[in-house]
């Protein structure tokens, strides 16, 4: 699993899948075993049962399965850094002390008012809730990507424009869409192999998303085509971006597996989105200035209606 980002995001996160599905099912454990926790404290408050003697420690929250899950066995270091994940240690620990807070008043013998009680409960559903958030997240996450490139997926994509889209309305901001295509792509899958032409599908998404700006953002919007939204852009600073890209592109020497290197250009057209045409008819722009891109030669970027 690589790093997963903050959406939106010039490209996502090439999380690989088993490793996300791996982390929401620990989730799911971690509700249970909490459920049953939670269970045991009861009979503790309510049955006059002895107490877990765990639960009176101070790091009651290390020691619980989603204690250590989340402070010593999970094997995801980027989780860490992912929306949400740092709320569930803090709700976790402060629901424990509320739980020893309780379970001490009851082994003193002192009265458990309302609002000591809820204060657990608020947390423990609260935690409950950053949890299915979490979960929400890394699968939403994991279902936008295109799990090859690590670009946003066609799924994303259309609802990524809608909200472009609606942004630019209410705004009057600008924003521009590119459609990139690699030139004779087909030609390096024939000359090396398949596994040749994923590398060079790779390696030009991570030069692209190095090359864009951190609310640019790019989607495999299939094969070797790639979409670049670019808001907050005029025309000519769009025009000067993409040559940079393209450039780029150019000049970079792309290791292939076989211990080969080779290099490839990129078409690409461009086409404002306008507040009077649909997104569609955008996309289609950019595709009809491709087109123009490719039929004059390719490995340049052209206006639409330049
Ligand atoms: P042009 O310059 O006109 O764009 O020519 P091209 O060869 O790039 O375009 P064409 O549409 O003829 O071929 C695209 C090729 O991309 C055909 C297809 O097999 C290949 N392709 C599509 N998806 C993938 C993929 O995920 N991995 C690899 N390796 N190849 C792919
Ligand atoms: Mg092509
Ligand atoms: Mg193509």
């Amino acid at each position: 699993m690589t790093k997963p980002q903050a959406r939106p995001s010039i490209h996502g996160a090439a999380s690989d899948f088993e490793s996300v599905l791996q982390i929401v099912k620990d989730l799911d454990g971690a509700i249970i075993n909490h459920l049953v926790w939670a269970k045991k404290l009861h009979h503790a408050l309510v049955c006059e049962e002895p107490p877990e003697p765990n639960d009176l420690d101070e790091d009651a929250h290390t020691r619980c399965k989603l204690g250590r899950w989340y402070h010593a066995e999970h094997k995801y270091p980027e989780l860490e850094e992912f929306p949400g994940f740092k709320k569930i240690g803090t709700l976790h620990k402060s629901m424990h002390d509320a739980a020893r807070s309780l379970l001490d008043k009851k082994r003193h013998g002192r009265p458990i008012a309302p609002h000591d009680y809820d204060h657990f409960m608020d947390r423990t559903i609260a935690l409950k809730a950053q949890i299915r958030y979490l979960q929400n997240s890394l699968m939403r996450d994991v279902c936008s990507v295109d799990q090859l490139t690590g670009a946003w997926n066609r799924l994303w994509m259309n609802s990524k424009l809608e909200r472009e889209y609606e942004r630019m309305v209410r705004t009057g901001d600008s924003c521009y869409l590119c459609m990139a295509d690699i030139d004779h792509f087909k030609s390096i899958n024939d000359a090396y192999g398949h596994n040749a032409g994923d590398e060079v599908l790779r390696t030009t998404v991570r030069l692209f998303a190095a090359q864009l700006r951190k609310y640019d953002t790019i989607f495999r919007y299939g094969g070797e085509e790639f979409l670049i939204c670019m808001p907050h852009s005029q025309a000519d600073r769009v025009e000067s971006v993409l040559n940079r890209l393209r450039v780029k592109l150019e000049e970079t020497r792309v290791a292939l597996p076989g211990g080969d290197k080779v290099s490839v250009t990129a078409s690409f057209g461009v086409a404002p989105l306008r507040r009077e045409m649909t997104i569609l008819d955008a996309v289609e722009s950019a595709d009809q200035a491709l087109f123009v891109a490719k039929a004059s030669g390719r490995n340049r970027v052209y206006m639409f209606g330049a």
